[in-house]
């Protein structure tokens, strides 16, 4: 038996037989050619081929793994027609004079290590897709049609490194695991393999592995090789249970969130971005709950444009139809620091300038994103919402801002919806104004994070006040109720979008205190239905 530790990069548990992963013979020779501009003529008819192939694959991953993960291969389309890239093949053809084949492969190199040392991550990722994309003309070059797929029946296949193409090409239901030497966790064959439901690992230094038996564990980053009886049967036992545990769930798919007594609720999703659209709805989320518009601003260098943030909000809506989604505009500040807001050093910083006190003080980075989002209205069922009320002053002035934006909008014609705008209830303060403020306002979510901090008076960053730190103490469930009491009165819906709302321990009292909507992780939305169901 041998443990190979790696990266895991997409959970499940793998047990079969390891087959490598061997590509076609891409070896391209240098041939000298005389007539360049026969060469270009070939190289241009490869660069059609490929971006016939192209589709058909984009058409197979938007089946298997959705629109967003297919869209890699839009992005291989516009690397084919990349200015720079043919200019590099066609001189090399041109100048010294030699095969179309030769020339791709020479580019290749060249723009691979160019990639490989970017700092950025990302970038540094999209070096697999020059190889990819270069690699399929080579064969489409040499008159070879079928993209190689030397894998047998129901193996885990080892590779030194796979691409998006080569990832997505591949039977998913004859793949039990990818393991690979290389390869990042930001790489798209990781999110491919996580949207495919398959285990994966990645960075596994393995050896002669061909044929063997082995255990692959996505969750802990282990490769097990020829394991002994008894570390088999406590996998299989393991990947028995969480068998029957997802078969259990997903029947619970297109089910109604209802009790035994007919009572309804929505179950929602928590999403931090665009990347966690496919998880809301293979979980069957009525909508989304909460959308984290942080992480737009988290994961930059600097701030996101307007045009980045319509983006971003715009595929949210229009892949959740006509479903719910509710956009929270920024809470930075507290846990959530970003270095190009400048924001000074506090000495409280949870008590200090965050969320929309930012947003007030800082209005033009407030509209900005207030005109991202309504622009994106125009095209899905979107609601804002805004975090860290404490006050009526604080509501009212946002609604201005929000009316000053639409009529900057109506001005240049630029469509929007008129949006149902909600609160956060994450302070003891809005709690206790609740029925003043619902009259302002069409909905709460109560965010049960802070708002237990808040009422405990206990950060809850600090892991050592953790034993202290109880969402159930009676001080929150009693100002949960309340909230869900004062809403109804003035005729707003309210929800719990804190992590409480997945704790299925309380899901009756909420149910029983007429919470209209729960939002939770997306991998939590099958288990509150099924809480709920079991009520
Ligand atoms: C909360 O406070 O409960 C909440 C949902 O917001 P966040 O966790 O993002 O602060
Ligand atoms: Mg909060």
């Amino acid at each position: 038996m041998e443990r190979i530790t790696g990266k895991g990069v997409s959970g499940g548990i793998a047990i079969g037989k390891i087959s490598i992963y061997k590509r076609s013979d891409n070896e391209v020779k240098k041939v000298f050619k005389d007539n360049s501009k026969e060469e270009i003529k070939r190289f241009s008819d490869s660069r059609q081929t490929a971006k016939e192939e192209l589709d058909t694959l984009y058409d197979k991953a938007l089946r298997e793994v959705g629109r967003e993960n297919a869209a890699i291969f839009e992005v291989h389309k516009m690397m084919i027609d990349d200015f720079d890239y043919i200019e590099s093949v066609e001189n090399i053809i041109n100048t010294q004079k030699v095969n179309a084949e030769y020339a791709v492969a020479r580019t290749s190199d060249k723009f691979y290590e160019m990639f490989q040392n970017m700092e950025d991550e990302y970038m540094k990722a999209r070096a697999a897709d020059i190889k990819d994309i270069s690699d399929r003309l080579i064969r489409v070059l040499g008159n070879c049609n079928e993209l190689c797929q030397n894998i047998r029946q129901s193996v885990i296949v080892a590779a030194e490194d796979l691409s998006p193409s080569e990832t997505v090409s591949m039977d998913k239901n004859k793949v039990l695991a990818f393991v690979t030497k290389y390869g990042s966790s930001n790489s798209h064959t990781a999110i491919l393999a996580k949207m495919m439901n398959i285990p994966a690992l990645t960075n596994v230094n393995y050896g002669d592995i061909d044929g063997k038996t082995a255990i692959v564990d996505g969750y802990q980053g282990l490769l097990i090789v020829e394991p002994h009886e008894e570390e088999l049967e406590k996998y299989i036992k393991k990947q028995e249970e969480e068998k029957s545990r997802l078969t259990l769930l997903k029947e619970l798919k297109g089910r109604e969130n209802i009790t035994s007594d007919g009572r309804k609720i929505d179950i929602y999703a928590n999403i931090g971005g665009v990347q966690d659209i496919e998880m809301t709805l293979e979980n069957d989320a009525g909508g989304i709950g909460l959308f984290r518009s942080e992480f737009l601003y988290l994961g930059n260098n600097d701030y996101p444009t307007e045009e980045e943030q319509f983006n971003a909000y715009k595929t949210v809506a229009e892949n959740m139809a006509d479903k719910s989604v509710i956009i929270r505009t920024l809470d930075i500040g507290a846990d959530k620091r970003i270095g190009y807001f400048n924001l000074k050093e506090e000495d409280n910083p949870a008590m200090g300038l965050r969320a929309i006190r930012i947003c007030l003080k800082r209005k033009d980075i407030f509209k900005t994103q207030l005109r991202a989002i309504l622009r994106a209205s125009a095209y899905g069922n979107i609601s804002i919402m805004y975090p860290m009320i404490i006050s009526l002053e604080e509501i009212r002035e946002i609604k201005k801002i929000a009316e000053e934006v639409k009529d900057e909008l109506k001005a240049e014609n630029i469509p929007y919806k008129d949006v149902k705008q909600g609160i956060m209830i994450e302070t003891p303060a809005a709690v206790m104004i609740s029925e003043e403020l619902g009259r302002e306002v069409d909905f709460f979510s109560i965010g049960t994070n802070d708002l237990t901090q808040y009422t405990l008076a206990i950060d809850r960053q600090n892991d050592d006040l953790s034993d202290f730190y109880n969402p159930h103490h009676p001080a929150v469930l009693k100002m949960i109720k309340m909230v869900v009491e004062n809403g109804h009165k003035t005729g707003c819906l309210v929800g719990i979008c804190g992590e409480l709302a997945a704790d299925t321990t309380l899901t009756k009292e909420f149910v029983d205190m007429g919470v209209d909507e729960l939002s939770v992780s997306p991998s939590f939305v099958l288990k509150v239905r099924e809480a709920v169901r079991n009520i």
